[in-house]
């Protein structure tokens, strides 16, 4: 679905965040040290090749909450914007560093006159965060740093099953109604 809001459009879609082929940059659910992992991480290292992994080495360590940008190599993209979400239960206060994520990496994008931007669900999956309260920091803050981003554009939310998608969407007619 796509909804209009203040400074832009959201967009949301099921599909890998590895085959945007439409999107400037695209987020990566990073670990700490910016290597190639599973879930996000291992998809758009394994895209992108080796030269990834080299690009993030000067960056690394980053802190949950960071974001931090690259090229994007072989993925169909120009930038990736390396996020480290928090771990649910150990890095805190979460709601904080996880909205850091997502308002660094915009930050980033409007910096870098990037018009489209690509997020994956950050943290809920290796890093445990329950969905539907992820959501519920993810889209405010992306609704509200948008609105104050204007090389940004457009925001697309990519979930890698039905049911993440079923969760966002649900919360965008919930806030957009
Ligand atoms: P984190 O470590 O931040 O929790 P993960 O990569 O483990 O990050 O997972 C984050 C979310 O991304 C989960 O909902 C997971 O199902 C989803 N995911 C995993 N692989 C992909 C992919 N290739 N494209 C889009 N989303 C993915």
């Amino acid at each position: 679905m796509i909804i209009e809001v203040d400074g832009g459009q959201i967009e949301t879609r099921k599909g890998d965040i590895a085959a945007q082929q439409d999107m400037e940059a695209v987020v990566n659910a990073a670990n700490a040290e910016l290597l190639p992992g599973g879930g996000v991480a291992g998809a758009l290292h394994s895209g992108a090749g080796p030269a990834l992994a080299d690009a993030c080495a000067p960056f690394a360590p980053i802190a949950p909450g960071e974001a931090v940008l690259t090229e994007a190599f072989d993925l169909p993209n120009n930038y990736v914007i390396h996020c480290l979400g928090p771990v649910y239960g150990q890095d805190k206060p979460e709601a904080e560093l996880l909205a850091s994520c997502y308002e660094k990496a915009l930050q980033i994008a409007d910096d870098h006159s990037i018009s489209n931007v690509a997020f994956p669900s950050l943290s809920t999956g290796a890093f445990g965060y329950p969905l539907e309260e992820a959501v519920g920091t993810a889209v405010p803050e992306v609704l509200e740093t948008l609105s104050n981003c204007p090389n940004v554009n457009q925001v697309c939310f990519v979930l890698f099953s039905e049911k993440d998608l079923k969760v966002y969407e649900d919360y965008l007619t919930r806030i957009a109604g």
